[in-house]
């Protein structure tokens, strides 16, 4: 038997059902319209960017990295609540400029940036993190031809990496960032064409929970950011250190130890060399800022045995959650946190698998799980739906087409 997981803090029951801000998951899905739905609650950002703040230095920017969750009134509702975007596509700029945010504060990081891509946000005034030397003579080329200073800053491919994150992102040969070998010399570069520099970006990875892997990738972006510093020779305006907080989807997970985090921060801060005296340090995360603050709500449409096991089907599935299907990145299928939101305050009492509605065996949700008695008509809940779920999953596989979404 599989355990049903790490149900997220927040979430209530009211009526017997599990509640996001005092309603029920009846009374969600009516105003959702429809299932599948996610719900994503306000109070649960809200709260998550404030402990983060409290356990950071003051001086720390947090940044979020919206491909986690573009929904626009999430945008919109983190906009009040962060320090600046991380976007990774033209696509990713133009939620984030429909939904007010102030471009000055966005950064567009990833590969294969195409030169419209490249304008768009050069007329807005946002900082390109440049991914390849190639990159920055295209986006000085467009600069020049629009009369234009670009805001440029490098993504630094970084020797080392993240330890124990579930997507390396930094170490060795990768598409992403510059080899930092070769960073001083196009920094050089940068600063004598005219350009706005804007200093460095240095992503080690994602989805890591260990405090003491974060706290040494952490030390090691501040020592690698001073010598390639002083090797520029001038000072950094800015440092992204990159972000990489996970959240605990499965039962030994433990989240992070963000009090720690902060207080080795706060250390590193008290002392840092000359070169980084002055500069506007932040981090960027996405998952662990949203990924908690979501659930996805799937009605159940059949109720059948085969062989002795009994499957509960449902009208969602991998199609919007991709990644609680065991398909988006991992090697071993382990169930995400779920219950029977409509039985959320009953006695888990049989073993049951939670499908989706694809023609597909890859559309499973809950393998073997431990839940109270389920029938047709009620509702699933998966957990850590806010991050990597509605926009990270194949919506139009098998026309099925996408969720509703709500913030609540
Ligand atoms: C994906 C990504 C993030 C966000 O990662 P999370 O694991 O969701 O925090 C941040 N920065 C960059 C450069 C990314 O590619």
């Amino acid at each position: 038997m599989k355990a049903v997981g790490p149900i997220p803090a927040g979430y209530e029951t009211k009526d017997g059902q599990l509640a996001v801000g005092g309603k029920t998951a009846r009374q969600l899905v009516e105003r959702a319209g429809r299932t599948p739905a996610f719900v994503y609650s306000r109070d649960h950002l809200t709260n998550r960017v404030a402990a983060l703040r409290a356990a950071m230095p003051k001086r720390l920017g947090i940044n979020y990295a919206i491909k986690a969750n573009p929904f626009a009134p999430v945008l919109g509702h983190m906009a009040g609540l962060v320090d600046g975007f991380d976007i990774a596509s033209g696509g990713e700029l133009a939620l984030a400029i429909a939904a007010g945010l102030d471009p000055s504060k966005i950064s567009f990081a990833g590969p294969g940036k195409r030169d419209a891509e490249l304008e768009a946000a050069i007329r807005k005034g946002v900082t390109l993190n440049l991914e390849s030397e190639n990159e920055a003579r295209r986006a000085l080329a467009i600069g020049e031809r629009l009369q234009f200073a670009p805001k440029l800053a490098i993504r630094v491919n970084p020797s080392f990496e993240l330890r124990g994150s579930g997507m390396k992102m930094g170490g060795g040969a990768k598409p992403f960032g510059i080899d930092q070998d070769r960073v001083p010399d196009l920094a050089r570069q940068i600063l004598e064409s005219g350009a706005e520099w804007r200093g460095l970006h240095i992503f080690t990875g994602s989805q890591a929970l260990g405090a003491d892997a974060l706290i040494e990738a952490q030390a090691n972006v501040l020592e690698l950011a001073d010598q390639l510093a002083r090797d520029i020779g001038g000072p950094l305006p800015k440092l992204n250190m990159g972000g990489g907080f996970g959240i605990p989807y499965f039962n030994k997970d433990r989240p992070v130890d963000v009090a720690s985090i902060g207080e080795a921060l706060e250390a590193r801060f008290a002392d840092l060399p000359a070169s980084l005296a002055d500069t506007d340090l932040c981090i960027e995360l996405g998952r662990y800022l949203v990924g908690e603050a979501g659930v996805y709500l799937t009605e159940i449409v059949d109720r059948k045995e085969s062989y002795g096991e009994t499957f509960l089907v449902c009208d969602g599935g991998l199609h919007h959650q991709l990644a609680a299907s065991g398909n988006f990145g991992t090697v071993v299928r382990r169930n995400y946190p779920s219950a029977i939101a409509t039985k959320f305050a009953e006695e888990a009492v049989e073993i049951v698998d939670i499908v989706g509605c694809l023609c597909t065996p890859l559309d499973r949700l809950a393998d073997k799980a431990h839940l109270p008695r389920a029938d047709v008509g009620d509702l699933v809940a998966v957990f850590c739906a806010g991050a990597y779920g509605a926009t990270a999953s194949p919506s139009a596989f098998l026309g099925q087409g996408p969720a509703a979404e709500i913030l609540i």
